[in-house]
């Protein structure tokens, strides 16, 4: 919360577009990139450094491991790297692909991209990691884009979805961002593709789609929702409240609603419809992390998921719960969740052995205790 007020009003104005997070800050004006094959070509090594830096550091600390938890293990993944490391650990039961970081649409002959036979690349593509996934033993779970506009190059998510059934690579789970997603949703499941619902794939809605009390959560399910993520912006006292509430409705279908819980993930503080390097150097529509520095001089991550052309800014340190067995466990989820945005490979192996890195958030879950 601090860093969030912290920002200089100089700065707040620096990205445009919807804020639903939090405030932007400038944009630090020798950003690197971080995208496949182009990392340290562009920019001082020094800057790469500091910031890879800042993420590997981990404390000496260990929490419980992913295989510890003797629990359903979900992990989100943004990148190529991050899948093939997630893929190969055994305590992971569940991966989420972005649909904004994978299946990347190419251009058809006339330069369009994502029309015709690109678009079938992109379902294709999209296709072969799910099977991927489910070779491997684990389900596969498509997380949506937070923004979706009718300019959106490629297809869009319902097409997508449409084209993952027909390839009969249907994804089990979706992890639902925006209410506009959750109502194109149920469209499709009563449409021929959808069989009518025969092709029934779990809708989990994400912790964007808030549910503090019961009413919002009833209004959840009524949009579709058959599993909820805890909400980021409750402490561990206000989740307990709500678990306790939900768990005493009258109807079972909402009393018993299963809960996903983030134990891990860099939070997003802003997404923006206006894309960071449309406004600076330009956009190429190629998905890469830049870097903002706030006044407090904390540098924090950029995804420009220019697949669509939206960004996100993330919290400079990543929020970790998973050294709270005892608070996490209390509250029953059904599945625990790590959220994977900046991280690398191995990283990513330690975070799910439990190594705690340096410079961590409690998010809000720790708000108000002694
Ligand atoms: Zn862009």
């Amino acid at each position: 919360m601090s860093q969030r007020d912290n920002l200089s009003k100089k700065n707040k104005r620096a990205v445009g577009g919807s804020s639903a997070e939090g405030r932007g800050s400038s944009v630090k004006k020798d950003a690197f990139e971080r995208s496949p094959g182009r990392s340290g070509k562009k920019f001082s090594v020094n800057q790469k450094e500091r910031y890879v830096k800042k993420v590997k550091t981990f404390s000496g600390e260990t929490g419980i491991s992913a295989e510890e938890w003797n629990m359903p293990v979900a992990v989100s993944v943004e990148t190529g790297e991050q899948l093939k490391t997630v893929l190969g650990e055994k305590a992971v039961s569940r991966i989420y692909i972005d649909e904004a970081c994978f299946g990347i649409p190419g251009k058809d002959a006339a330069g369009n991209s994502g029309k015709g036979k690109a678009g079938e690349h992109e379902t294709e593509a999209l296709a072969k990691i799910i099977r991927e996934i489910h070779e491997a033993g684990k389900e596969a779970g498509l997380r949506l884009r937070r923004i979706e506009r009718d300019t959106d190059p490629g297809l869009d998510s319902m097409s997508l979805l449409s084209g993952l059934i027909k390839l009969d690579a249907s994804p089990d789970m979706l992890l639902i961002r925006t209410f506009d997603e959750a109502m194109m949703l149920s469209d499709l499941e009563t449409s021929e593709t959808g069989n009518k619902g025969l092709n029934h794939i779990r809708k989990i809605f994400d912790y964007t789609c808030y549910g503090y009390n019961t009413e919002a959560v009833s209004m959840l399910k009524e949009l579709g929702a058959e599993g909820l993520t805890y909400p980021i912006e409750l402490n561990f006292k206000e989740c307990l409240n709500l678990r306790k509430a939900v768990k005493e409705l009258s109807d079972k279908v909402l009393s018993e609603i299963p809960y996903e819980m983030l134990v891990y993930g860099h939070l997003p503080m802003m997404v923006s419809a206006n894309c960071i390097r449309k406004t600076s150097a330009g956009c190429d529509h190629k998905n890469r992390f830049m870097v903002l520095r706030d006044r407090m001089q904390k540098d924090m991550p950029v995804r420009c998921y220019c697949k669509y052309c939206y960004n996100q800014i993330f919290n400079a340190e990543p929020l970790v719960l998973y050294d709270l067995p005892e608070d996490v466990r209390s509250l029953e989820p059904e599945c625990l969740r790590y959220d994977f945005s900046v991280e690398t490979g191995s990283e990513i192996r330690k975070i799910l052995a439990g190594a705690i890195p340096k410079d961590i958030t409690r998010g809000h879950f720790r708000h108000g205790v002694e």
